[in-house]
């Protein structure tokens, strides 16, 4: 996760506290305000807001009336709250800054942001976060300066089947933006969301597009996409598009890489606006809704069971066919196939383990590559097998390896990777043959259904 090595910074700092053995004095506070201090620097977090959260720590320990064995504690809560209040500049955030559409009422949301920082992708993974929720949504691509965008918005859109609306004749990005909207509104839709340029010859065009298409379409809730690790030019463009198009929230996207993404933070202290959604990868679900609180405990390693719960939920994971295989002790190919599928659906583990109390260290741990990386050979390898291949128990792959040869060729892995697929397959297999029709927990995963 980004500032993944932020959290592990501060925790260090917070740590030391203790391990110093003697009181918790002012000077060690001090010491380890410093630290944090230096941690949040170093992450591109701006000083202004560095040293307020410094200041605000500090007024809110009260060391001489706090008895030595509870210092930590109220140190730690202290420097938790500060942060949580850093990443929700509208004071006290108990409400979500997520868009609450309401049924049969229509609802427009308008994304603005620079070229790459995400906006159509994030179009996409917000139109399915709301279809799943039950809105009938659809997409809207504004953009029509870069040549390709409405292809690009096309393209996600039908992948992920949702209606859309775009032209590769009309050239006035108002005039697309409002008719999008009325076809949807008269269909009843209840959420439209409208994609919108991100780049212009100059820049006062880029903005007063927005403002224009704003006025047209009247959007329920404006957002800036905003690229996560673009480093302290975050916080000046955010300013400028506050200024230009006064957002209402923040989506923050590329959450998942390793940049330092403090500016981010800046960003939305600087703009008092709060973040409605994190995006954390390139794939169609990778969105989560955020809440201050959530985003400080998976920083800090405390984990995030709620998200966790939420990804789960809006998942949908289809395992009926492959329960009742498993409860005849039978694993097909295409049942490996299809668990695989599934795991891929949560994301990357690493950001997973990130969400799950006491496994943020093992998400560090994993460091280098990606297992999902190989799981991903392993579906390829999958793809390239016949139906019969997939129905089968993996026998006749065994009998005849130049079967493996040819998936190997018209999947491009190697043969060593297909042989991979067949060991794991028969140790799965084998498990589910001794447990398979008499697992009282399996009876219970499906009655869950
Ligand atoms: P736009 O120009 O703002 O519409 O940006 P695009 O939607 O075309 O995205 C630019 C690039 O960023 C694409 O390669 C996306 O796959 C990638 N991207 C978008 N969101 C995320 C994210 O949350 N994580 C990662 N890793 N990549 C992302």
């Amino acid at each position: 996760m980004v500032l993944a090595d932020l959290g592990k910074s501060i925790n260090q700092a917070i740590g030391g506290l203790v391990s110093g053995q003697q009181d918790v004095d002012e000077q060690a506070l001090d010491g380890m305000l410093n630290e944090v201090s230096k941690a949040l620097l170093k992450h591109d977090v701006g000083l202004r807001h560095v040293a307020a959260l410094k200041k605000n720590i500090k007024s809110s320990v009260n060391l001489e009336n706090t008895p030595p064995s509870q210092r930590k504690n109220v140190i730690q809560k202290a420097v938790f709250d500060q942060l949580v209040a850093l990443v929700s500049p509208t004071g006290e955030q108990t409400e979500s800054a997520v868009f609450k559409p309401r049924k049969h009422k229509c609802g427009v949301i308008m994304l603005v942001g620079l070229q790459g920082a995400g906006k159509t992708t994030t179009c996409t993974k917000l139109a399915i976060y709301y279809q799943r929720r039950g809105f009938k949504t659809g997409l809207v691509c504004a953009d029509t300066f870069r040549a390709g965008a409405f292809d690009q918005l096309k393209q996600n859109a039908t992948k992920a089947k949702i209606p859309f609306y775009g032209s590769y004749v009309e050239p006035d990005p108002v005039v697309v933006a409002s008719e999008g909207v009325n076809k949807f509104k008269k269909e009843g839709f209840e959420v439209i969301i409208v994609d919108t340029s991100g780049r212009h010859r100059q820049e006062t065009e880029l903005f007063d597009e927005m403002v224009q298409i704003s006025a047209a379409v009247k959007p329920s809730q404006t957002l800036m996409v905003l690229d996560a690790s673009i480093g302290q030019a975050a916080e000046s463009q955010a300013k400028a598009f506050k200024e230009a198009s006064d957002f209402g929230a923040i989506i923050l996207t590329k959450m998942d890489g390793h940049a330092k993404g403090g500016g981010a933070i800046s960003a939305v202290a600087a703009t008092k606006t709060p973040v409605a959604f994190i995006g954390t990868g390139e794939h169609i679900y990778d969105l989560e809704s955020f809440t201050p609180q959530q985003f400080v405990s998976r920083l800090l390693g405390i984990g995030d069971l709620q998200g966790f719960m939420e990804r789960m939920q809006s998942l949908k994971l289809d395992q009926k066919d492959t329960i009742k295989n498993i409860q005849e002790g039978v694993f097909t190919l295409r049942d490996l196939r299809a668990q695989l599928q599934n795991i891929m659906k949560m994301g990357p583990l690493s950001s997973i383990a990130s969400m799950i109390p006491g496994l943020s260290q093992f998400a560090d741990q994993m460091g280098g590559e990606e297992p999902t990386n190989r799981l991903k050979v392993m579906i390829f390898a999958m793809d390239s097998m016949t139906n019969k291949e997939l129905d089968s128990d993996g026998q006749i792959l065994l009998r005849e390896p130049s079967r493996m040869i040819r998936i190997a060729k018209g999947s491009g892995t190697s043969i060593s990777e297909v042989q991979e697929v067949m060991t794991y397959h028969g140790t799965m297999a084998n498990i589910v043959k001794q447990v398979g029709g008499r697992n009282g927990m399996l009876n219970q995963m499906q009655n869950a259904k």
